[in-house]
């Protein structure tokens, strides 16, 4: 049986990786330092320790320094607000983001705030945001940027097509429905209160899953023939106790029906990391 193309976001986010190496190295020497990054995280979410640590991680491959800071749990919010301040003020750093989510004594909103928007490599400060809104150029939230960037490099034409977001979180669903919308897609917005999601969805031609439940699209929700995009990132533990990441889509069943899948992991989760260093050069650039 014939089965769907995978958008292989992992070998895409090697090449981006490249390119940003020999770009750091074309602009380093007019510009004297390295571009910057500083990764903020509270607490010690798992998770959020792997995530921070890949970000890391890739900095060095493409030679951005990190000024990443680690904060116990308790850290109060004002505390916090002080190292935005600094790292703002700092010149050596171009791109600030705080790991999510925080401790729930600290309001995570009001730390973005504090965050200068033209350092936001996260792309989620509002200024940034209503600049997406109106299409003027500025840092993009990193995920659905990491989205767009997939579909274009498979020349996947979204303009006129039925393109259908399942979430409507801040941080995924509602900037890439806006970027869908960018690139002349026709964009629907499913969401926990959408009736009969299965109609919603076998309408669309390009479909994205953002929600963070695993196997929540089936093949009988895919219209034959659509590119299925998996944003969701879901740790799940089977019977003999061992656990794996997978993504919204249940991929066994949709790749038999879809024409283009992301796998997971390996597909929006590597572009997402791709496009935090992207939007980290791109600011250092514009700061020179
Ligand atoms: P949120 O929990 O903030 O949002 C989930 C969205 O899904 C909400 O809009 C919610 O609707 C909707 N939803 C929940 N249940 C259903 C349902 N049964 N049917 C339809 N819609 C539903 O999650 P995020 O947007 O932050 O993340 C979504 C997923 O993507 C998670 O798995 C997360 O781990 C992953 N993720 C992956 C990233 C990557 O790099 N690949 C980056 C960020 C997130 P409502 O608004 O009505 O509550």
């Amino acid at each position: 049986a014939k089965t769907a193309q995978l958008l292989d976001g992992k070998a895409l986010a090697e090449q981006i990786y490249t390119q940003l190496q020999q770009q750091i190295q074309q602009m380093q020497p007019t510009v004297g330092r390295a571009p910057g990054l500083a990764v903020l995280m509270v607490g010690d979410n798992p998770a959020s320790a792997a995530y921070v640590q890949n970000k890391e991680r890739a900095c060095a491959k493409v030679g951005i320094a990190s000024y990443g800071q680690h904060f116990p749990t308790e850290t109060s919010f004002s505390e916090l607000e002080k190292v935005i301040q600094a790292l703002n003020q700092d010149d050596r750093v171009d791109g600030i983001l705080v790991q999510l989510p925080l401790p729930d004594h600290l309001d995570a909103v009001a730390l973005l705030h504090q965050i200068n928007p033209d350092k936001d490599a996260d792309g989620l400060h509002p200024l940034n945001l209503g600049r997406l809104v109106r299409s003027e150029p500025g840092l993009r939230s990193c995920t659905p940027a990491g989205v767009m960037r997939l579909l274009q490099e498979y020349k996947i034409d979204v303009k006129g097509k039925q393109a259908v977001v399942v979430g409507r979180s801040i941080l995924v669903g509602k900037p890439l429905a806006m970027m869908l919308l960018e690139a002349d897609a026709t964009v629907t917005i499913a969401h926990s209160r959408s009736h009969d999601l299965p109609t919603i969805t076998r309408n669309a031609d390009i479909l994205v899953a953002a929600v963070g439940r695993p196997g929540l699209i089936t093949a009988e929700m895919v219209k034959p023939g659509a590119v299925v995009i998996d944003v969701g990132i879901n740790r799940v533990t089977n019977d003999a106790g061992k656990s794996r990441l997978v993504g919204d889509v249940d991929f066994d069943s949709v790749q038999r029906v879809a024409q283009f899948i992301t796998p997971v992991p390996g597909g929006v989760g590597a572009m997402t990391v791709a496009m935090l260093l992207q939007n980290t050069v791109w600011s250092y650039s514009q700061r020179q």
